[in-house]
């Protein structure tokens, strides 16, 4: 049954399908880091939903607050009419900003993806600022959708929308393992900050004053990359130096997955504007974007939707916030990330495909390289995305579902729940390793 299933699926559904084609398992029931398929077979996700399942499947709290919902007889759909569910929704939320930000933001539900969340953002600061352009990063991932992808960094993705997206300037993410400078470490991050503060202030730099910036904290899609809090702070002080907004996507950082409930906490910075999804909504679709009150220029109706009022969503996101706040998911997201990447490290001494181990909190990357090739002059050898894919592959046999990133693909991510145990870090880690020794024997 579960082949005829994904042989249907195979073809009836789009070549441009993704995970499914990665990760060729039918689920049929999961609870916590647990999946089970249509066979029986029993996997540990740690891919979480691409970053969303903060609880992991089926938290006890998400399906007793959905429940709640659908027994109470509360409209389902109700567009974006003030209701109840999303009055709680919103406290929680603000509850759990900067209260710096918090003190003077506003709310924008989009519907209901993180790349509609982003295009918002982008429309926002386009009207606030009465200018079109945008700085962006190398490496960045902000959704599929066309001002989403044109702020991305991944060329392919956009050959689609040929011509039709206005680029951003692009500006160097730090990454210390594959160091655009050759430099690596602060340093390398010193040089990444200066290039884009020497745009901007030169004069005759070339760059039109943009509309805003963008950029992740942790980079997710683009392999797992975490920005140094320094850098942060730099790319907050020119942006208020310019008076360019500077939009942070924690579509994929955001709720404690991290180390702290939001990324942005690492470095202290204030963003204008967050966008947040994913684990926002518990598992259900739910994106919003928050912002600086200043910049709410909209006239009524400028920004409308028909799914922005998910009232499942706002419920299993509102216990979701409450339990990742209550139970200080966060501080332990921090703690099991640290032990993880320690353990990563130790692997990575034995396992010499394992170019790079890098993260923060529980998002954790692992970059596969070619261990016979030769090191560049910081120690990086070449990405091995063959490798890789066999590493998914050998990982699913074991049990383990992990998905792949990076900008060629090499990067193994680790997105486990927040709530993973002891004994599931130890079997992840030993599947990993397994499958790493098992792909490059
Ligand atoms: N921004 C970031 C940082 C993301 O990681 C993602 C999804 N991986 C998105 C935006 C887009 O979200 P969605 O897939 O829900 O459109």
């Amino acid at each position: 049954e579960a082949d005829a299933i994904l042989g249907r699926q195979a073809a009836r559904e789009s070549a441009a399908r993704t995970y499914a084609r990665a990760l060729p398992i039918v689920p049929v029931r999961a609870r916590g880091m647990t999946v089970e398929g249509a066979d029986g077979r029993r996997y540990l996700d740690c891919l979480s939903g691409a970053g969303t399942l903060a609880l992991g499947h089926n938290h006890p709290v998400v399906l007793q607050a959905v429940r709640e919902v659908l027994d109470s007889g509360a409209p389902l759909h109700i567009l974006d009419l003030a209701t109840p569910l999303k009055d709680e929704f919103t406290t929680e939320l603000f509850a759990s900003l900067p209260e710096e930000f918090a003190r003077d933001a506003r709310i924008q539900f989009c519907g209901p993806a993180g790349t509609d969340a982003v295009e918002a953002a982008l429309k926002l600061v386009r009207t606030a600022t009465g200018r079109s352009g945008l700085l962006a990063f190398t490496g960045a991932y902000h959704g599929m959708t066309a001002g989403a992808l044109a702020a991305g960094g991944d060329v392919d993705a956009r050959a689609g929308l040929a011509g039709t997206v206005q680029q951003p300037v692009r500006l160097p993410y730090p990454f210390d393992y594959r160091c655009p400078f050759g430099v690596g470490g602060p340093q390398g991050a010193r040089i990444a900050a200066r290039w884009t503060a020497s745009l901007l202030d030169d004069p005759k730099g070339g760059v039109e004053p943009p509309a805003g910036m963008i950029l992740e904290a942790v980079q997710g899609e683009g392999g797992v990359i975490p920005a140094p809090d320094e850098w942060l702070r730099e790319m907050r002080r020119i942006t208020s130096a310019h008076g360019i907004p500077l939009i942070v996507d924690e579509v994929q950082t955001g709720v404690g997955r991290t180390g702290a409930f939001w990324a942005v906490q690492h470095s202290g910075i204030v963003p204008d504007v967050l966008v947040v999804s994913k684990a926002v909504g518990g598992s259900l679709p739910l994106a919003a974007i928050v912002y600086r009150g200043e910049l709410d220029v909209w006239a009524p109706g400028a920004h409308a939707g028909t799914f922005r009022g998910n009232q499942l969503a706002m419920a299993a996101g509102t216990a979701t916030l409450r339990f990742v706040r209550e139970e200080r998911l966060a501080e332990r997201a921090a703690l099991v990330g640290e032990r993880m990447l320690a353990r990563l490290r130790a692997l990575r001494c034995l396992l010499p495909a394992m170019g790079d181990v890098r993260g923060r909190g529980l998002m954790l990357g692992v970059e596969l390289v070619d261990p016979q090739a030769d090191a560049d002059p910081l120690g990086a050898r070449p990405a091995a995305p063959a490798l890789a894919a066999a590493v998914r592959e050998e990982a699913l046999r074991r049990g383990l579902i992990i998905e792949l990133g990076g900008r060629h693909n090499s990067v193994l991510r680790l997105l486990p729940p927040l709530t993973i145990t002891d004994e599931q870090v130890d079997a992840v880690l030993d599947r990993l390793g397994e499958a790493v020794h098992a792909a490059s024997a």
